[in-house]
């Protein structure tokens, strides 16, 4: 067994940026034939296909996807990355953001599932794995919305695990820390000195440092390949050891 993807085929959503971008080249450069599902797949590059699509529109979902499995020749793979980001406590979002990024970032998913089930179980080496994030677990302050979507997407994992364990589809997630990624740059450059709020920021984490996307995709490639072949229902951390130390951002 390897991390080979050779004959492989993958479909990442949200991955023309950060953490989704980094994967799909991972998984290219380690053989696989890549799809990539974006509202905006312009900056997406051969040996990557790009396919717009918006992941709360059930109908560009499924001709997305439709698209890129005839392209593909079929589906093993699924990566569940696209995601959006939400501050503030529950006096500070209305309905209408809840139902924004709930629809975003859970429903989202299961969109793309829905779509890509029927293909993946026709694969020897089907997994899905589904980008959620320490906000699930940690507690964080002022992420009330972001922390309830990612929660949601850890049981939404461990059902679909269960769900589609005989059907030989494995379904597992990653729990990244603070990650440098584009999302995180945007963060950054709102504020009156972005040098120096990066520093804050990077002191704040335990391990004194941003987490890769790079570092993100290798963990999300590892449980997309058949070298994890026996693990599924599974949340894996990436997050300088934070979650396996009970640490916080200080
Ligand atoms: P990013 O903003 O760099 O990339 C997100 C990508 O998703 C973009 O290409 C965007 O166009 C796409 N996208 C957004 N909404 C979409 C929609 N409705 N339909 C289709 N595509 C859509 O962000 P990132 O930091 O790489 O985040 C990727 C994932 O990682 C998200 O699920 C996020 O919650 C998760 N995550 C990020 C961090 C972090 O610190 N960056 C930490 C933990 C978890």
């Amino acid at each position: 067994m390897s991390a080979d993807f050779e004959g492989l085929k993958a479909l990442v959503t949200g991955g023309a940026s950060g953490i989704g971008r980094a994967t799909a080249e991972l998984l290219a450069a380690r053989g696989a034939r890549v799809a990539v599902l974006d509202l905006d797949p312009s900056t997406v590059d051969k040996p990557l296909l790009g396919f717009r699509a918006d992941v709360t529109d059930d109908a560009s979902v499924r001709e997305a996807v439709a698209a890129a499995v005839a392209d593909l020749g079929g589906l093993d793979v699924l990566i569940n990355n696209a995601g959006i980001g939400a501050q503030g406590t529950v006096e500070d979002n209305a309905d209408d953001e809840w139902h924004r990024v709930l629809d975003v970032n859970v429903v989202g998913m299961v969109r793309t599932a829905r779509a890509a089930l029927p293909h993946l179980r026709e694969s020897a080496h089907a997994a899905i794995v589904n980008t959620c994030s320490i906000a699930a677990t940690a507690g964080l302050p002022q992420r009330a919305l972001y922390s309830a979507t990612k929660g949601a997407v850890l049981s939404l994992t461990l059902a679909m695990a269960a769900d589609h364990l005989r059907e030989g589809v494995r379904v597992n997630c990653v729990n990244p820390g603070t990650a440098d990624t584009p999302w995180v740059g945007r963060l950054l450059d709102a504020a009156a000195d972005p040098a120096a709020e990066r520093a804050a920021l990077e002191s704040r984490q335990p391990s004194g440092r941003l987490v890769s996307a790079d570092e993100v995709a290798g963990a999300i490639v590892y449980l997309a390949s058949p070298l994890s072949g026996a693990t599924t229902g599974t949340a894996l951390a990436v997050d300088g050891g934070m979650q396996g130390l009970r640490l916080r951002p200080v």
